[in-house]
Parts: C-alpha cells; sequence; structure tokens
C-alpha cells in the first residue's frame, strides 16, 4: 500500500509515463557497462526539470526511501548500480537534456546534467568554440555523470578534467531544497568553493540538475602521429621534450602496450596496425592549434625525425588526412570494448606523478610475475596526466574461476606499489563500490573522517546512493 502510494505521488510529480516500474524497462539500469555488478530497484523515474527532482527528492526523504542518481550508466566502478535491497529509486537525467544557454564571449555554456557529453561538444562547435572533454563514452555519458565522477579523458593534459572545466553548479540537495549556484565566474571568492564537493562526489552529496561548462578556442588545425618507443621511460622523455618545444599544442599523449592494441585488432572489425612493425609500446599523439595557417604536422614531422635519429623513438606514422587521424584515435578508443569483449579483467585505473610512470611499469610486472608467475598485462592510458588504466586480462593456462580470484592479491600488490611511488588508485572512474573498501587501506582516518563528516552534514538521514565510495 505504502509502496502504491509512493509510486502514485512520484507519478504525480513527473507524469505517469516517467515513473517506469516494468522489470524490462528497468533491466538495463540494474547492471553496470561492463555487466559486474547487479542491483534491484522499486523504479525509476525521469524528472524534467530542477524542481520535479526535488519534489521527487522531498518525497523519498519523507519516505525513507534511498535514492540513485543515475546518468548514461557507463561508469566503470559500479556507482551508478544500486544493491539488492530492492527499494532504491533511480533517479534518471535523461529528460533533462536542454542547452539553457551558450556565451561565447564569455567562452561559456550551460547545460542541463542530461545533455549527453557529445551534445554539449556539439553545441560547443555550433558557436565556433571547444568544449574540450573527450572520451570513449561520449556518445552515451552525460554531463551529470561526467561532473560526478569529475571524468578525465585524453585532453586533460591541455584543458584539465572535469573539475577544472567547471564554473558553476545547480544541485537538488539530499533533504529535497535546491542550491543556485550556476555562476559563469572565473574569479569568485565569496567563501567555501561548495561546487567542488559535488564534482566527483558520485552521487553521494546530491543530484547535479545543471552546470556552467567553460569553453575554449576551437582548434583549426591539428596533427595526430602514432609512435614505437623502445620504452615507457622513452615515451615519458618525448612527452616533456614535446611539451618544451610544442607548449599547450600538446593536447593528448596517450601509451598504448602491444597488448592492448592486439584487443582492439582481434575484437573490433576494421581495425588495422598503423605501424609495419609492432613493438612492446606506442605512443598516440595529438597536437592542435588555433592558429590554422601553422604546418604543424610539418613541424611534428620533423621532430619525430629528430627523435628517431636520437633512437627515443622507433618507427612512426603522421596522420596525412583527417580520416586517417580518426582512425588512429579509434584504435586507442576500443580498447576498453575489446578488452570487455576479451572477457573478465582486473582493472585499475591509477595515477603516479608522470616522472613516476616509467618506475611504476618497471617494478608493478615482476612483482605481479613473482606473486602469480604467468600474467597477462593490458596496460594502456593518459601518460600525460601520469595516469594508466593498468589492467590484467587472463593468461592462457589460468581458467576464469582462478583468475578472477586473483584479484584482492593483484590489487594490494599493484595499489601498495602506487601509493609508495606517491599515487592514486583512481585516477578518474572513482570508487563506486568497486573501490570503496579499498581506500580505507589507503586514505588516513583523518581524510576519511572529514568525508564522512561532510556526508553526514549534507545528507544525515543518509539516503543519497548509499553504499558507494564511503
Ligand atoms: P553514470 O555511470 O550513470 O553514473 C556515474 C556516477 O555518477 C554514479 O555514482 C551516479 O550515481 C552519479 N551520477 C550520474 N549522474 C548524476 C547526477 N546528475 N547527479 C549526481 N550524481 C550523478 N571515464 C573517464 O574519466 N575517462 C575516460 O577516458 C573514460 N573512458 C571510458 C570509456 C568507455 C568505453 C566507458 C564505457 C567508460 C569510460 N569512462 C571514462 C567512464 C565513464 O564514461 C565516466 O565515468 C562518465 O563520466 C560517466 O557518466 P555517466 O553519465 O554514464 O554516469
Ligand atoms: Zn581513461
Amino acid at each position: 500500500m505504502a509502496d502504491e502510494r509512493l509510486l502514485d505521488d512520484l507519478a504525480g510529480i513527473v507524469g505517469a509515463a516517467n515513473v517506469l516500474t516494468d522489470a524490462a524497462d528497468l533491466a538495463p539500469h540494474l547492471v553496470d557497462w561492463r555487466g559486474r555488478y547487479r542491483g534491484r530497484a522499486r523504479c525509476l523515474v525521469k524528472p524534467g526539470a530542477t524542481g520535479e527532482v526535488a519534489a521527487v527528492v522531498r518525497r523519498c526523504v519523507a519516505e525513507r526511501v534511498p535514492m540513485l542518481p543515475q546518468g548514461g550508466n557507463t561508469g566503470l566502478v559500479g556507482g551508478g548500480t544500486p544493491d539488492d535491497s530492492g527499494g532504491t529509486v533511480i533517479i534518471s537525467l535523461a529528460r533533462m537534456r536542454r542547452i539553457r544557454e551558450v556565451d561565447p564571449v564569455n567562452f561559456t555554456l550551460t547545460a542541463e546534467a542530461g545533455c549527453l557529453l557529445r551534445e554539449v561538444q556539439t553545441a560547443a562547435e555550433e558557436a565556433d568554440r571547444l568544449f574540450p572533454l573527450s572520451l570513449a563514452a561520449e556518445g552515451s555519458c552525460q554531463i551529470g555523470g561526467n561532473l560526478s565522477t569529475n571524468a578525465g579523458g585524453v585532453h586533460v593534459l591541455r584543458y584539465g578534467n572535469m573539475r577544472e572545466l567547471t564554473l558553476g553548479l545547480e544541485v537538488v540537495l539530499p533533504d529535497g531544497s535546491i542550491w543556485e549556484g550556476l555562476r559563469a565566474l572565473r574569479k569568485d571568492n565569496t567563501g567555501y568553493d561548495l561546487k567542488q564537493l559535488f564534482i566527483g562526489a558520485e552521487g553521494t552529496l546530491g543530484v547535479i540538475t545543471a552546470a556552467v561548462l567553460k569553453l575554449f578556442p576551437r582548434p583549426r588545425a591539428q596533427a595526430v602521429a602514432w609512435l614505437a618507443v623502445p620504452a615507457p621511460a622513452a615515451a615519458v622523455e618525448l612527452l616533456s621534450s614535446m611539451r618544451s618545444e610544442f607548449g599547450d599544442r600538446v593536447t593528448a599523449f596517450e601509451i598504448i602496450a602491444a597488448s592492448a592494441l592486439e584487443l582492439v585488432l582481434v575484437h573490433i572489425p576494421g581495425a588495422v596496425q598503423p605501424l609495419a612493425d609492432p613493438r612492446a609500446w606506442q605512443v598516440l599523439v595529438e597536437l592542435s592549434d588555433t592558429a590554422g595557417d601553422r604546418a604543424l604536422s610539418g613541424a611534428l614531422e620533423t621532430m619525430l625525425a629528430g627523435a628517431m635519429e636520437a633512437g627515443a623513438v622507433e618507427d612512426a606514422v603522421v596522420a596525412q588526412s583527417g580520416a586517417q587521424a580518426q582512425a588512429l584515435w579509434k584504435l586507442r578508443e576500443s580498447i576498453s570494448e575489446a578488452q570487455r569483449i576479451e572477457g573478465f579483467s582486473i582493472k585499475h585505473d591509477i595515477s603516479v606523478p608522470v616522472s613516476r610512470i616509467a618506475g611504476f611499469l618497471e617494478s608493478a610486472e615482476p612483482r605481479l610475475r613473482e606473486a602469480f608467475g604467468q600474467v597477462r598485462i593490458v596496460a594502456f592510458g593518459h601518460i600525460g596526466d601520469g595516469n594508466l588504466h593498468y589492467n590484467l586480462s587472463r593468461p592462457a593456462g589460468l581458467d576464469n574461476d582462478e583468475f578472477i580470484a586473483q584479484t584482492p592479491l593483484v590489487n594490494r600488490i599493484v595499489h601498495d606499489l602506487v601509493v609508495e611511488l606517491g599515487g592514486s588508485i583512481s585516477a578518474e572512474h572513482g570508487l563506486g563500490q568497486l573501490k570503496r573498501d579499498e581506500i580505507r587501506r589507503y586514505k588516513s582516518p583523518t581524510e576519511l573522517d572529514l568525508m564522512r563528516a561532510l556526508k553526514r552534514a549534507l545528507d544525515p538521514a543518509g539516503l543519497m546512493n548509499p553504499g558507494k565510495l564511503l
């Protein structure tokens, strides 16, 4: 009875068609992208406006019903999957999809949280501006999800992560009140910077409903190259030389182990090996310039020729057309998908100072081999940000269950090393359910207590995305 009344009330707020209870309708929202976490929910509601989100939250709080904000459900740590209590109300932002304003002179754009990342990129482009956040899930992830995970992606090196791209937020707090923080200011020193609390909070402190995002001048020229390097240390040195020579024009610098490219070549139709002679470590580099007349590709070719002579680069191909550049990017962007098709993998999303990346790679593999004998490392990532997706796939001689059983010890070895090197066990994906317990080993009691105190202050009843992050 109480359940029916709640559903009726929610339907009264958002319209009956926007309350889903049917098992088939709910199914895609109860499992994460990798198929690793599954849960149950009472219903999914799709509010169409901030006031409706607030009313839904107030109604749930009155009934002490747990809530889960959900975006495009592309998250990789189980933060957007409900628990299996079956009591959760999923709040989907999918209908809140308006670009409220584009201000090209202020270089800002105000978007509702349900806008797809790609829609925001396109709206910026239409105003001759760039919104630089870019990741393989951009066709399905939402701005609200990007904010709540503080998403990174391939252009952080030049433009920063979501936190650095955000000027203001509008948030429905866990008591149903609305915080109007949609300021489009680059300077605002009026006390605590509250928006920072919600960015990266993984939906545990409220529902983000809109944001003011930073725009940039649109690049007119781009040069993309795929290189083979003798070792990760050489890649890091090359990155330094490139930044010295090209400054801010270095917009992406990604490392790809041969094992990662191999999975793409096997699983992604149309993928073609870019270099004649595949090497253990490869790099995808992108330069961008707002001045269209600069001969960027030529400058990159000259630089790479010098690097090849010095032995810092073993082989290189510079894209000769937009289509070729896109094909190179597609190889990089398909790695997660190829890995998913390959099967279960033990994933790490780690960061260390860029200067310690090579040290990390040199130490991690021997430590894992010592513990397990055979390992199959599939590493790739945003080396320009010190961020690696250091994943392990199942070695040929091991069955799936045996491999999965290794997870805790593999995590221990990798994460202990990361922390020894002054790094983080979650660079860009968040904690969600995947690293909620693991983080306790690495954050000090003081830091954890401070986080818990913030959670209690904003959500004393613990109803906003419970069981995630903390
Ligand atoms: P969801 O998965 O729906 O939710 C993620 C978290 O945010 C959950 O905790 C949820 O509760 C919360 N949330 C969602 N919307 C809101 C809201 N409006 N208010 C409050 N909380 C909310 N991530 C990177 O950082 N860099 C990458 O390069 C990258 N590459 C990826 C590649 C692939 C192929 C895939 C599948 C994922 C990748 N990701 C990457 C992870 C993922 O795309 C990002 O974390 C993305 O930001 C999640 O957005 P989403 O809308 O799908 O959020
Ligand atoms: Zn990434």
